[in-house]
């Protein structure tokens, strides 16, 4: 494909992008089709001759857009948002398009400055803690994922917890990490990928009001590890729980660790973006006890996936931990001492160019569009949890302090889970569903930008008519 051949095919797929976000919303969020249904459309192997694009593009309408889960859909409440924007596209498309390694900063130098400015001026965006900054001793990184951003705190942790010793011995079942009975599966993936043992993590308990932990639960488990002889190697806090929102003390289980010299991590991948705006900042109360903190743009702060923002207090103790130079890679750059090498702070060696979809993003809405995005997110859930609240039928299961709204029926487990049935399969919406305390609740997550008042009244109308049938059935 030579460069006249790219530009014509370009514009073609960019059309058919533009005219897919146009017509989203009339599409069923999720398709009906069984398991196969897309394999067997496809042929059995590649052409003998190239084809055009627009050969392409027709099987893309044809197989794929038909038996999709379509994320961007303005109906789509599921999970979590994983927002995509026309300038994280376009910003996505430039890197492809340069296709730049950028492990070393002397293999690419502008692909690493621009990620270190560009997570200075995120953390300055969410008024995280100046040692956070790369001016200081800190510094950010962009991992693909919270949970790679999990698995790094945790190598940090055990690099700090063991003297470095890990490095050369390895770990044995003396460390030991800990999270709330609600923190994410990530966290408990990576204690296991560190060599922590089916035992590696410790669930400390939450409150069942708020669903966020306790700090004396935690005080409590680390005292009883240190009497045992087990060491405490990392906390890891939550502000926005996966499962409701809820958000941990942080600033008392910092003062814990602070005690004990554990390394905290706060993990805010879906909350982290609501602290653009000053007003959801009491959220973020504590960080600055944080070794580490991280959330995705990937889901809130409309920059496609895969972006998650790290940051480490300390970048020396990161890069003693997973730095590792075999002979090919050594540069004049790196032995100066001056540059970042990227491929210290993350598991791969090698990265794309990922600041520039934030750098196109951020640029585009600048800071006062971002925080309406967010601002949106939050009154339209505002808007749909005052429907449940005046409905008899129905109850809100936790507070929504963001985005996302619990809520059930006072019928009971059975009853909620056939309504989320039923909601579902009519294709103008999707919502997931969760336990709180062993209850079953429907879960209403606002976050795609296509999301306006008129589709979250739609899926309030479908949930009350549907209940309607339901309870009368
Ligand atoms: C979504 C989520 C994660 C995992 O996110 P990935 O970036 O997909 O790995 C981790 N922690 C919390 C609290 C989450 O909500």
């Amino acid at each position: 494909m030579d460069p006249e051949e790219f530009r014509r095919a370009g514009h073609a797929v960019v059309d058919w992008i533009a005219d897919y976000w146009e017509t989203v919303g009339q599409r069923p969020v999720t398709s009906q089709d069984p398991p196969g249904a897309v394999a067997a459309a496809l042929p059995a192997g590649p052409t003998e001759q190239g084809e055009p694009v627009e050969a392409v593009l027709a099987d893309l309408d044809r197989i794929v857009a038909p038996r999709l889960t379509h994320w961007q859909h303005p109906g789509f409440f599921g999970y979590f948002p994983a927002n995509t924007s026309g300038p994280s596209v376009l910003g996505d498309l430039v890197s492809s398009g340069l296709g730049v390694q950028g492990m070393l900063w002397a293999t690419g130098p502008a692909c690493t400055e621009l990620e270190t400015v560009m997570l200075d001026w995120l953390a300055d965006l969410l008024d995280l803690p100046k040692r956070f900054r790369s001016t200081g001793p800190g510094g950010g990184v962009i991992q693909d994922s919270a949970s790679s951003a999990a698995l790094v705190a945790t190598l940090g942790a055990l690099h700090r917890a063991s003297k470095g010793r890990w490095r050369t011995d390895g770990v044995d079942r003396r460390y030991r990490a800990y999270a709330s009975t609600q923190g994410h599966s990530s966290i408990e993936k990576a204690a296991r990928m560190a060599g922590l043992g089916a035992d590696g993590v410790r669930a400390i308990e939450v409150d069942p009001a708020t669903q966020a932990m306790r700090p004396a639960a935690l005080r409590a488990a680390i005292e009883a590890d240190l009497a045992a002889g087990v060491v405490p190697a990392i906390v890891v806090a939550t502000i926005g729980t996966t499962s409701t929102t809820a958000v941990d003390p942080v600033a008392e289980i910092g003062e814990i660790c602070a005690e004990h010299g554990v390394w905290l991590h706060v993990d805010a991948a879906y909350a982290g973006s609501a602290a653009v705006c000053p007003e959801l900042r009491w959220s973020h109360a504590g960080v600055e006890y944080a070794d580490s903190y991280c959330f995705d743009p990937h889901k809130w702060l409309l920059t496609g996936f895969d972006c998650d923002a790290f940051w480490v207090a300390d970048r020396g103790e990161l890069i003693e931990a997973l730095t590792v130079m075999p002979e090919y890679l050594r540069n004049a750059a790196t032995e100066s001492g001056v540059v970042i090498d990227y491929r210290d702070w993350q598991v791969p060696l090698g990265r794309r160019f990922r600041a520039l979809k934030l750098w196109f993003v951020l640029r585009w809405y600048g800071v006062e569009g971002l925080r309406a995005h967010i601002r949106s997110g939050v009154a339209l859930a505002d808007r749909f949890a005052a429907r449940v609240a005046a409905d008899d039928r129905f109850e809100l299961a936790a507070p929504h302090p963001f985005s996302l709204v619990c809520f059930r029926l006072r019928a009971g487990d059975e009853a909620s889970a056939e309504l989320l049935r039923r909601v579902n399969t009519t294709g103008r919406v999707l919502l997931t569903h969760t336990r709180i305390e062993g209850r079953y609740a429907l879960r209403l997550a606002v976050g795609s930008p296509l999301t306006t008042e008129h589709h979250v009244d739609e899926a309030w109308h479908l949930l009350s008519t549907e209940a309607d049938a339901l309870l009368s059935d």
